[in-house]
């Protein structure tokens, strides 16, 4: 299996087996509501914080496969890490994606397979949506 191909298998297998879909009606978490009207995607994201440290993310809502699978990843990504780590890792995914000084030296875990959006401008805001929700709502407090 080439790259290219693993890379769109981790994105079918978010898209089909989302994790951590739901919203959460519990006390606790900071919701944040976004949308891409270029593509129709929407997306609700909650997260978790005790202490600094992100204990729970969740995702839902709907849209392209590019968008669903990467809230999905997205919450993987960031579930475990404090706010410091977490912050540095959407700024990495967000530059990843817009091409803008990506350092390749961190480890993106399975987010990696959203690089190459990069070569498709229409669906860097797909990629990116989640990602921007999570980071405002980190920054908020
Ligand atoms: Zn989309």
């Amino acid at each position: 299996m080439d790259l290219d191909a693993l890379y769109r298998q981790v994105i079918m297998d978010n898209y089909k087996n989302p994790k951590n879909k739901g919203l959460k009606d519990e006390e606790g978490y900071q919701t944040l509501h976004l949308n891409n009207p270029s593509c129709g995607d929407e997306i609700t994201i909650q997260i978790k914080e005790v202490d600094g440290k992100i204990v729970d993310v969740r995702q839902d809502g709907r849209g392209c496969s590019i968008c669903c699978s990467s809230a999905s990843v997205m919450t993987e990504s960031l579930i475990g890490l404090n706010k410091n780590d977490a912050n540095k890792m959407i700024e990495n995914f967000l530059h990843m994606v817009m091409d803008e000084g990506f350092d390749d030296e961190m480890d993106m875990g399975e987010a990696i397979v959203y690089q190459g959006v990069r070569q498709f401008p229409a669906r860097v805001k797909c990629a990116s949506l989640a990602w921007k929700a999570a980071g405002k709502i980190i920054n908020e407090e």
